[in-house]
């Protein structure tokens, strides 16, 4: 059997240290905010080259309290990819506004800049890429659309820890940058996790103040927040982690350069790689035109293939209201019926990489 992903083995890997920072926290008696968290704030602020990060709790909570601090909120609408994770879309209907999808670069997949300015309207208020599946999204036609228009720019790096967009970290690009720590993504705590890095201090200071009942000083508030803390252990966690979190991005990207080296022949589309980006590799999606049966082959070979993601969000009951045809996005339909993501992660053998890619080379 070879696993999708094997989520024990990363935590096998580091046992020793990841059980010692729990029993830090433990013994600490600190269990909400407090030094651990702002420790893990400084160190993931300097890995993504940006000068502030606040800790939430989740991916999705990152991604409302950017907007929140933002100002974005009922009436305006934001422009989203039609191909992403619903969380993308939820976090701008959480607040209020509406997502209004743009289709990807049939290429890269991601945000297509080319397509942004038809969906502008005098509503609109920000721009809210996604780097899917861990490849940069074209930045810097999207920051300068965001400056002509007078719109702000929130990034969903949820699936990005460590890539780089033209040699600088994704974490402080845009206005503000949205993380997930869910267990499966590149830097992945042992529950729910999530932060916003930004180098707008103001806007970091809107986020912690919102993160914590609006409240920096104990029942003084100042704003209606919410409850959207990072929980220490998780800081502590991730603390571990990230001191690995390089060394496991060059593993993933060797499986990645094994794939495109053996799946060449195969007739499958493979992920293309512009110069200015370097990704992390979040998932290896292929496009395959028979691609059920071909994941019915690779499962019944013993190997765990998933789908990202198999109905675009705008098909989604949770959207039906938004009353957008099935085929107003034909890009983001054709994919969720073709993508195969193949296993990836940083404990996968090479020697399980190659069984794979064997595998899809005797298909047909
Ligand atoms: C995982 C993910 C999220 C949400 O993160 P959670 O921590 O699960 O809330 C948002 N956007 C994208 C693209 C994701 O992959």
């Amino acid at each position: 059997m070879i696993p999708f992903l094997d989520l024990g083995a990363a935590y096998r890997e580091l046992k020793p240290e990841i059980d010692a920072a729990v029993s830090r926290v433990l013994d600490s008696g600190w269990y909400i905010l407090g030094p651990e968290v702002e420790a893990f704030e400084t160190e993931w602020a300097a890995y993504c080259e940006a000068d502030h990060a606040v800790g939430v709790a989740n991916g999705l909570d990152a991604l409302v309290l950017a907007l929140r601090a933002l100002d974005v909120g009922p009436g305006d609408e934001v422009i989203v990819p039609s191909n992403t994770y619903i969380a993308t879309w939820l976090a701008v209907s959480e607040v209020g506004a509406t997502p209004v999808p743009v289709e990807p670069n049939p290429a890269t997949l991601n945000m297509d800049p080319a397509r942004i300015e038809a969906a502008i309207t005098p509503r609109t208020r920000a721009l809210l890429p996604v780097h899917l599946y861990g490849q940069p999204a074209d930045l810097d036609p999207i920051l300068d659309i965001a400056r002509r228009h007078g719109l702000r720019v929130v990034e969903d790096a949820a699936q990005a820890h460590g890539a780089r967009y033209n040699g600088r970290r994704i974490g402080a690009h845009s206005d503000i940058v949205c993380w997930s720590f869910y267990p499966g993504k590149n830097l992945g705590a042992l529950g729910d996790a999530g932060a916003i890095t930004t180098n707008d201090a103001a806007l970091a200071e809107r986020v912690a103040l919102l993160r914590n009942y609006g409240s920096k000083q104990k029942y003084v508030n100042e704003t209606a927040g919410v409850n959207s803390r990072i929980d220490p252990l998780q800081a502590a966690v991730l603390r571990v982690k990230l001191t690995m979190l390089d060394a496991w991005t060059d593993r993933r990207r060797a499986v990645a350069a094994a794939y495109a080296e053996g799946l060449k022949e195969t007739g499958l589309i493979m992920p293309h790689v512009p110069d200015w980006a370097e990704p992390v590799w979040h998932l290896y999606v292929v496009r395959a035109p028979d691609r059920e049966a071909l994941q019915a082959r690779l499962t019944k070979a013993g190997i765990g293939t998933l789908i990202h993601y198999p109905i675009p969000p705008h098909m989604q009951t949770a959207y039906a209201a938004l009353g957008i045809a099935p085929d107003a996005l034909p890009l983001a339909r054709e994919l969720a019926g073709d993508v195969l993501s193949l296993p990836m992660g940083p404990q996968l053998k090479l020697e399980h990489v190659r069984q794979i890619i064997t595998q899809l080379q005797n298909a047909e």
